[in-house]
């Protein structure tokens, strides 16, 4: 399962509340991060190099003869450099061109460049190591990778190993931009601009890639809002599993009781229940909130991906 989102929607909530099913396990942000240090703490308590978990995913590459560190990005990630502009040109969106052809064409053209081939497949063998350490280790049959990039989703499908169901995890825009304002200093409308770029960048990629096209063709499907899995995480996790064959056990809404190792924000460690975070409603002045929502319905007006987008802006805007 992948669950691709914007940066604050909620997704370590979602990688927690997954991580708690029998069936599936999670590390959260599978690809690691700039500035990811041994040292770092593990949800579970312990720094990265002496976490259980990891311990053990790194005593299976160290046996398949693959390299494993904690330094920065993690091998999983697709990447050729350590500069994120040039792996975005590589792997993910091509600035500005907002085109499926187009970066369709770019995947195949940089497949065909020995050297990227190589990075890609190495970065294959390394996702296929880590998820088969991580169901392992959970002894469980569902890995939940909240790595958040759509092409991340694209490139493990074509991984033959496993199969990919995306999940595209929402939250309300003026949330993303009170959070990213005061942890970025964004300024919120041109935030709001970004985040709505992000939805369809989500919407055109998983429209667009073959083995997503039936679940994607009723994209209100893959939606999951934050805010109605903190309303209702029982009923939201429950259409979140449903696809993938799972049941969802009774009473899925406190998460600490269950051992997890999850990468991902501070909530990692917080007291395990749901809580959901709703400042911008005190601290958003109206005309602002009007603001950001006349950014968002102009951009979808004029997408190819409207009624997708429409899907996401009408239950924050009201339809
Ligand atoms: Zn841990």
């Amino acid at each position: 399962m992948y669950i691709a989102a914007n940066q604050y929607s909620g997704s370590t909530l979602l990688a927690f509340l997954l991580n708690t099913h029998p069936e599936i396990a999670s590390a959260g942000h599978t690809i690691g991060w700039q500035g990811l240090s041994p040292e770092f703490l593990c949800s579970c308590g312990a720094q990265l190099r002496d976490c259980p978990f990891f311990t053990a995913i790194r005593r299976h590459f160290e046996e398949a003869g693959l390299p494993f560190t904690f330094d920065g990005a993690l091998p999983t990630k697709y990447s050729i450099s350590r500069f994120d502009r040039l792996d975005r040109i590589v792997f993910d969106n091509l600035p500005k061109l907002r085109s499926a052809t187009l970066e369709r064409a770019r995947d195949r053209l940089v497949e065909r460049i020995p050297g990227i081939r190589h990075r890609i497949e190495a970065a294959d063998r390394a996702n296929v190591t880590f998820i088969e350490a991580a169901l392992d280790y959970a002894g469980a049959s569902v890995y939940a990778d909240n790595s958040h990039s759509p092409y991340r989703a694209r490139r493990l499908a074509e991984i033959s190993t496993f199969s990919v169901h995306p999940v595209h995890l929402v939250r309300d825009v003026r949330g993303i931009a009170l959070s990213t304002h005061r942890n970025l200093g964004w300024d919120l409308e041109f935030t709001a601009l970004h985040w709505v770029r992000v939805q369809e960048q989500i919407v055109r990629v998983l429209q667009n890639t073959p083995s997503f096209a039936d679940c994607a063709a009723e994209y209100d499907n893959l939606l999951v809002h934050y805010e109605d899995l903190c309303d209702r995480p029982q009923a939201v996790l429950a259409k979140v599993v449903r696809p993938i064959g799972l049941d969802a056990p009774e009473g899925w809404t406190s998460f600490k009781s269950a051992e997890h190792h999850i990468l991902g924000n501070e909530m990692r460690f917080d007291a395990g229940t749901v809580r959901k975070s709703e400042r911008w409603k005190r601290e958003l002045p109206r005309v602002t909130r009007k603001a950001i929502e006349a950014r968002c319905r102009d951009y979808a007006r004029k997408s190819r991906y409207c009624d997708a987008l429409t899907q996401i802006l009408d239950p924050m805007f009201g339809g």
